[in-house]
């Protein structure tokens, strides 16, 4: 009795991790060669080289009929996963800009955990997914093994709600925009040899030749290492992201590797809810992924925006006029650097993108860090315009959308006479609640001479305006 639910539980386990391995990062049709004319295999990335762009990213969350799921996510868990891919990317010049999520509450797309099926299904449904990069997520907790996967070179990547959040969402991401793992191909005779000389070549009559193919081979970067998959099957320890025992290629060549290699993000971790050394990139995979783009416009262009898009908010509504704020305040993407600096005058909505006609100062209102967590502070402050931490094309001025709005009416303010005409310290304060400081006689009320009008809102802001009142007629 003993023996047989034993085997049962063996037999249980062993289809689990089939199931699972099955739905590791499927990147078709990528092995071997590239296509000819899109890559240098420089090893050196520029920024500088490279203009920004900008990827709409649009999240489609899979759920049950009813609603329910083993990992329900809401709008600022995803939040977090575009943040993540900015912090990431950003340094290639790459942007990401959230569009939005959508759930889709369908038992059956819920149960087959298939990219094809979410596809099929989104098209049938007329969903439009042309424009942006599609993260179809399925919090189905059968589906834990599986991580994620993704369309080598595509818009389209699957995953596993929980690891949205961690490096899994970049690595996804990554194979999108053309990488590949880098241990690609390392338990077979095509394996990526561990040389680096150029010169090594291919000698035709030695079938055990050490050649350099790390153009061809492996993840076609150069200066990824030969390596297999970082997990505790090849003896790699998460402790200290490095192997306990070094391994070797197909041909038996021990592996030279360096930090960026047992740490980098095109590897995997076992189990998959690990969050450890899945964090750099080398610079030839960032020219990768800049060429990929670049060779790839049928893929990339449909599913671009603008730099302007990352100046417009998320959600949520400027106010223009009214006794009442609107419910919901413009809220702006976490993971940018952002200084709201003081700007002027009279924009009562904010200037548009190529409008920079209005004048600022270096004064920030407010700064966000990228790494900010809470969302509802990241917001676009009444009088001020947005700096957000992007190199422009050609050095134009990364301040833009002036917000100078006077519309609210105060909260109340003081009306000051100065009692010499002059501005020195003879002077006398009327304190005005709201009513007071309103009214619309106010200056049509005042005696003759020279005042100072102080006005406070809600928001925090206050003006101050001098007037000269001269003779009534
Ligand atoms: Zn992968």
């Amino acid at each position: 009795m003993k023996k047989i639910i034993f085997l049962l539980l063996f037999i249980a386990t062993n289809s689990f991790v089939i199931f699972a391995q099955s739905l590791e990062c499927i990147t078709d049709g990528n092995d071997g060669p590239d296509p000819p004319g899109i890559y240098t295999y420089s090893t050196a990335f520029n920024e500088d080289l490279y203009a920004p762009v900008v990827f709409n990213i649009f999240y489609w969350v899979i759920r049950r009929d009813d609603g329910t799921t083993d990992f329900p996510i809401d709008e600022n868990y995803i939040l977090e996963a575009v943040a993540n891919l900015n912090i990431t990317f950003n340094e290639l010049n790459v942007f990401f800009k959230y569009k939005g999520f959508e759930n889709l509450d369908n038992d059956d797309l819920y149960a087959t955990i298939s990219l094809s099926d979410a596809k099929t299904y989104l098209s049938d449904n007329n969903y439009n997914t042309d424009n942006s990069l599609n993260v179809v997520v399925n919090g189905n907790m059968y589906y834990q093994g599986g991580g994620g996967f993704a369309d080598y070179i595509g818009n389209f990547n699957y995953m596993y709600a929980e690891y949205l959040t961690i490096y899994q969402m970049q690595h996804e991401i990554g194979h999108n925009l053309g990488l590949k793992h880098t241990f690609q191909d390392y338990g077979n005779s095509a394996c990526e040899h561990v040389t680096r000389d150029p010169n090594d070549i291919d000698d035709p009559n030695d079938p055990y030749d050490t050649y350099f193919n790390a153009t061809t081979a492996g993840d076609n970067v150069v200066d990824t290492a030969a390596i297999n998959s970082t997990v505790p099957g090849h003896d790699f320890n998460y402790s200290n992201c490095t192997y306990d025992i070094n391994g070797s290629d197909c041909q038996d060549t021990p592996f030279d590797l360096n930090q960026v290699d047992l740490e980098n993000l095109m590897n995997i971790n076992i189990p998959r809810d690990l969050n450890l050394c899945r964090i750099l990139m080398t610079p030839g995979q960032m020219v990768r992924i800049r060429e990929t783009i670049e060779g790839y416009p049928n893929v990339f262009t449909l599913v671009s925006g603008t730099i302007a898009d990352l100046y417009e908010p998320y959600s949520g509504e400027y106010y223009l006029a009214g006794p009442l704020l609107p419910e919901h305040r413009p809220l702006f993407q976490p993971g940018f650097n952002y200084r709201f600096v003081e700007c002027c005058c009279n924009y009562p909505q904010p200037t548009d993108f190529n409008n920079t006609s209005f004048s600022y100062t270096n004064n920030a209102i407010l700064t966000i860090s990228k790494f900010e967590t809470d969302y509802n502070s990241i917001m676009h402050p009444n009088h001020s315009a947005i700096q957000l931490d992007i190199e422009f094309p050609n050095n134009e001025q990364n301040v833009r959308k002036c917000y100078d709005n006077w519309n609210k009416a105060a909260l109340g303010g003081s009306v000051t006479k100065f009692n010499d005409n002059l501005i020195n310290t003879n002077i006398t304060i009327t304190p005005k609640d709201s009513l007071g400081i309103n009214n619309p006689n106010l200056i049509n009320g005042l005696q003759q001479g020279l005042y100072k009008i102080e006005k406070n809102f809600d928001d925090g802001s206050s003006q101050e305006t001098i007037i000269f009142k001269g003779n009534n007629n």
